[in-house]
């Protein structure tokens, strides 16, 4: 059965092997994402390597995205591991001294943050369980009153739902990793709590003048001020990543669906592939089979038509995530198809124009019923084009190199084959044939042609 939906997987402890890639791979995996946050360069370097080399020995392009921590903040440190009930009502102060902290105060070892804060702004602690509002903010310190109280303990993460931002989107930390990421010539880089356009061009300007090689930026969205600028920043990337796990910390969890349907809406017009992320198959951490619920979340992904659903900690850490993999690969398949049997009213609301040229593309092969679109692609641009008009028939790219291959399999029904696997078939009948398509008839794409041929 043909997936259109790609699946992109994290790779963590439980399948950093040959073996278990190999079978991750085979199962259906598209894009590898490694996340910086863990791990020394070294040990991600030859996590990199692994992924290529299988790859390479299965003969399938396989994207691999570096993800970069970003400014996550943290609170400082407490008393050994104690941990410190904070009560609805108190005083909570927030501050330079890093002398461990008690139920008043603790340490903020990121200063700078303070100066973007406004009286009134909510501060989320520990993944929202605990939100304080500000009352004051001077050079050093913010004073807060808790509105929801739970234990705090050590270097907590926290987030500023109400807060613009204004330092730089790189620490130190990233910039580190990137220099090291960018000698890895990865095909995908992540980059994480984007505020705005900006940041975006701000990260592009740091690689382009270290590497001349064509490394594509995603835009995690996991701030509501993010959200609200979705078409500065879709504009400005290369793709967008709906972080759920922050998102839904920072924005009332309830809204999460209805924001991630408007991106995927917008970046549809936009030409911007969408990876929807985060807790698609949690409980099979420890389980073989998904909740219900789950298998709706995944399948909705499809019925979406975003681009890739995407894996977290049921790969990296599960115990068994090559199951994780054919479980999804199942779900979506079957729920591809049925949305294109029975499509949604939505998907078909387009503001693309008329005679824009991806979208005759796409008309073109449904009035004549074709059975697929054949691009020649020489960069990534036309067969994401098309890929965004959403047709119900496979797109097979023939790449020119392996890299535009690889950054092709994030583009939903796109089936990218490098040139050199159509064993010297460099034509359009040759890459139709290699997929079993041998009846019908394709739409070809080569540069500004757009040619109706029969196969049979
Ligand atoms: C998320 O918050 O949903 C996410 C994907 O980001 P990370 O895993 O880097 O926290």
């Amino acid at each position: 059965m043909t997936r259109f939906t790609k699946i992109t997987a994290s790779i963590g402890p439980s399948c950093e092997n040959i073996n278990t890639l190999t079978q991750m791979i085979k199962a259906g995996v598209n894009v590898c994402r490694l996340n910086f946050s863990h791990d020394t360069n070294d040990v991600q370097g030859a996590k990199i390597d692994m992924i290529r080399s299988v790859a390479k020995n299965l003969g399938v392009p396989v994207a691999i995205m570096i993800d970069i921590q970003g400014p996550k903040h943290r609170i400082g440190d407490f008393e050994s591991e104690k941990h410190y009930p904070l009560k609805i009502g108190q005083k909570f102060i927030l501050d330079s001294d890093s002398t461990p902290g008690d139920e008043t105060r603790v340490q903020l070892p990121d200063l700078d943050v303070i100066h973007s804060l406004n009286i009134g702004d909510r501060i989320l602690l520990n993944d929202g369980k605990i939100e304080l509002r500000v009352d004051a903010v001077f050079d050093d310190a913010v004073e807060t009153t808790v509105m929801r109280g739970d234990e705090i303990w050590s270097r907590r993460g926290f987030n500023l739902p109400d807060t613009d931002i204004d330092t730089d989107i790189l620490t130190d930390k990233d910039k580190s990793d990137l220099e090291y990421a960018i000698t890895k010539e990865p095909d995908f880089i992540a980059v994480s709590f984007v505020q705005r356009g900006e940041d975006i061009a701000n990260v592009r300007d740091f690689i382009t003048q270290r590497t001349a090689h064509p490394i594509k930026i995603i835009a995690k969205i996991e701030r509501p001020n993010a959200v609200k600028r979705i078409v500065d920043i879709a504009n400005a990337s290369d793709g967008i990543m709906i972080a759920r796990g922050d998102l839904a910390v920072e924005l009332p969890f309830e809204q999460v669906p209805a924001v991630s349907r408007r991106i995927l809406r917008e970046c549809r017009k936009l030409n911007k592939p969408v990876i929807m992320a985060t807790q698609m198959l949690s409980s099979m951490v420890h389980t073989e089979f998904p909740t219900r619920a789950e298998i709706s979340d995944v399948a909705n992904t499809a019925y979406l038509r975003a681009d890739s659903a995407m894996t977290s900690e049921e790969t990296t850490i599960g115990d068994n995530p090559i199951n994780v993999i054919e479980t999804m690969n199942k779900i979506l398949a079957y729920s591809d198809k049925d949305s294109i049997e029975h499509p949604y009213d939505w998907c078909n609301i387009e503001n693309i124009p008329e005679n824009d040229w991806s979208r005759s593309v796409s008309s073109m092969a449904f009035l004549n019923k074709a059975s697929a679109i054949v691009v020649f692609a020489r960069d990534t641009d036309s067969a994401t084009q098309i890929s965004c008009r959403r047709p119900d028939i496979p797109i097979i790219a023939i790449c020119s190199d392996d890299v535009i291959a690889n950054q092709l399999c994030l583009s939903r029904g796109v089936f990218p084959v490098c040139d050199r696997y159509l064993f010297g078939q460099r034509d359009a009948f040759g890459a139709a044939a290699a997929f079993g398509i041998r009846t019908g008839k394709l739409v070809i794409v080569d540069d500004d042609k757009i040619s109706l041929r029969t196969l049979d």
